[in-house]
């Protein structure tokens, strides 16, 4: 992760949605803090919007209770994802079709890489 001014506001929908210093857009946030690692409508809708200008961000999603993974790191497929979400004008909590493309509307960001001597830290503003 390149970011070093995250911010981790709150629990449940919290998010920090802000370009850092160095120019990447970031969209790190708990959402799922009994759940498991997903990304939720909500979720997809607020990235679209991050992806749509930046097409290299990428979502960060804390699940600390999730057994199986405690985050992830994901973006929209694209075209298929973001042509889903560009069309898409429901709101809150609903489904998803499948893009036309037969692509997953999102998947796992692997042109991250992870370096664990980069400076990393988070802000808890409760
Ligand atoms: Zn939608």
């Amino acid at each position: 992760m390149t970011q070093t001014d995250s911010k981790f506001a709150d629990s449940d929908q919290s998010s920090c949605n802000q370009p850092s210093a160095s120019g990447v857009l970031q969209d790190v946030h708990i959402t799922h803090p009994s759940q498991s690692c997903f990304m939720s409508s909500i979720d997809l809708h607020t990235h679209f919007s991050y992806q749509a200008m930046v097409p290299e961000a990428f979502a960060i999603v804390m699940a600390p209770t999730d057994q199986s993974r405690s985050y992830g790191i994901f973006r929209l497929s694209d075209p298929g994802g973001m042509s889903v979400l560009k069309e898409c004008e429901e709101s809150g909590f609903h489904p998803h079709g499948e893009p036309a493309d037969g692509s997953p509307i999102y998947e796992h960001c692997a042109n991250v890489f992870t370096n664990t001597n980069l400076r990393f830290e988070i802000f808890d503003l409760r």
